[in-house]
């Protein structure tokens, strides 16, 4: 009987694909299974994330539920980036973990398995130019890494700490994978990094020049990939170039995401983000100029130390006049490792959780005269899901989720669609062509 394998996987996208590489070499090298349920798993793992501080505090408790439903000689791992950060400390205070494996070490998973108490946390490992099997959650859309780790020093981010130093994956392994993926039905290609605008900064070896723009164009060239979307760019590097290319290029969907963090020029310096807010709003508007209809979604810190009233009042003006389509607002955690938590000026909670409710209260009024505009107009969707009741569910190329009634003959292609309802999660369509 073949060996089961039960996944947990916290946080960014990076993490999804981290779990998808694991789980393809778990398969290829030592034929594992998805398990139905934990219970029934021989390797239970836990892919970790420690952006925040709230998942770190959950993994402890959710290793003591595991270790005490999992069945008698099942194996817990503790994988991704809070395994980078605390290392072995998690044996020790979580005896029932039998190894550690870090997130820039995943391709030795089949390695770390079979060594007892093993913990794997090089974050100068270079993995870069590793040829993972294959292993897609989706059928219909690939996530694909083009670098890891981040050269950025952003003074509140501890992912630096846990990912390392970057380093670009060979052009050629990149557009291989999405060649095979695209031939395979996967017609959207997902492209991943930390700072993926900055592709082809340093790569391990001696390699091509190509910047992320060239990989745009070449990624576009290849016949079956129909839509190609990539998270995260930084504003620091919204070239003129970058972001004629976005604009031109009818394959790349357009919806941009820009993580601003903070709209004030001052705590942006304290940030060391390298952009000031008048740089943000200036990309915001080319953009715009370029492609009226793109939608941009960001991130916003708040509550960052030494975050003034009117340091805050600059983030809610970037918001009233960039209008982003989705907001990801959190409110400041410092983290280890990182300059940020030693900063004098820590905002009280209280301060935090106003100006959270703020940036929540006025996005979501936004939303709703956005969602409006929605209503009676086409868009071309790309069908990936099944859903309850006879429904599909797929995404207009400006990111927006669209429901639609249908069967599995959709999934994997692209329709047109009208909007007749809408809601600020998404909307309902019927499609005409
Ligand atoms: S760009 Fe900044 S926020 Fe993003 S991963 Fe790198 S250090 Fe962290």
């Amino acid at each position: 009987m073949s060996k089961k394998y039960y996944i947990e996987t916290l946080g960014c996208a990076m993490n999804v694909r981290d779990s998808e590489h694991m789980i393809a070499e778990l398969s290829l090298k030592e034929g594992y299974e998805a398990a139905e349920s934990l219970e029934e798993a021989d390797l239970i793992l836990i892919n970790t994330c420690s952006v925040r501080e709230k998942p770190v505090h959950k993994l402890f408790s959710e290793i003591g539920q595991f270790s005490k439903r999992k069945k008698a000689g099942a194996k817990i791992g503790v994988c991704g980036c809070t395994a980078s950060h605390l290392g072995e400390e998690i044996i020790k205070r979580a005896p029932s973990v039998d190894f550690v494996l870090g997130a820039r070490n995943v391709s030795k998973i089949t390695e770390v398995l079979h060594r007892p108490k093993a913990v794997e946390v090089d974050i100068d490992y270079d993995e870069s130019s590793y040829a993972f099997g294959e292993f897609r959650t989706s059928l219909y859309k690939a996530f694909i890494n083009i670098s890891i780790g981040c050269d950025k020093q952003c003074s509140f981010c501890i992912v630096p700490h846990t990912r390392g130093e970057e380093i670009s994956i060979p052009a050629e392994l990149i557009l291989q994978e999405a060649q095979k993926a695209a031939r395979t039905g996967a017609k959207e290609i997902f492209l991943l990094g930390q700072n993926v605008n900055n592709y082809g900064r340093r790569f391990s070896g001696e390699h091509p020049k190509m910047d992320f723009t060239d990989l745009l164009k070449a990624v576009s060239e290849i016949e079956e990939v129909e839509r190609i979307r990539f998270t995260s760019p930084h504003p620091l590097h919204m070239d003129d170039a970058f972001l004629e290319e976005f604009a031109k290029n009818p394959k790349i969907c357009k919806s941009m995401h820009m993580p601003l963090q903070s709209g004030s020029t001052r705590i942006l310096k304290a940030m060391k983000r390298g952009y000031s807010k008048e740089w943000f709003l200036d990309r915001a508007f080319r953009l715009r100029e370029m492609v009226p209809d793109v939608s941009i979604s960001t991130d916003i810190i708040v509550g960052f130390p030494g975050e003034r009233d009117e340091d805050f009042e600059d983030t809610m003006d970037v918001i009233e006049q960039v209008r982003f389509e989705q907001i990801f607002s959190f409110k400041y955690s410092p983290r280890p490792m990182t300059p940020a938590r030693e900063y004098e000026g820590q905002v009280p909670d209280e301060v935090g959780s106003k100006r959270l409710k703020r940036v929540q209260e006025r996005h979501n009024e936004m939303l709703d005269e956005m969602k409006e505009e929605r209503l009676g107009r086409l868009y071309e969707v790309y069908f990936e899901e099944l859903k309850p009741g006879g429904m599909v569910a797929g995404r207009t190329g400006n990111n927006w989720l669209v429901h639609a009634r249908g069967s599995e003959e959709l999934l994997g292609r692209t329709a047109r669609v009208k909007i007749v309802e809408t809601s600020r999660l998404g909307s309902v369509g019927e499609i005409v062509a």
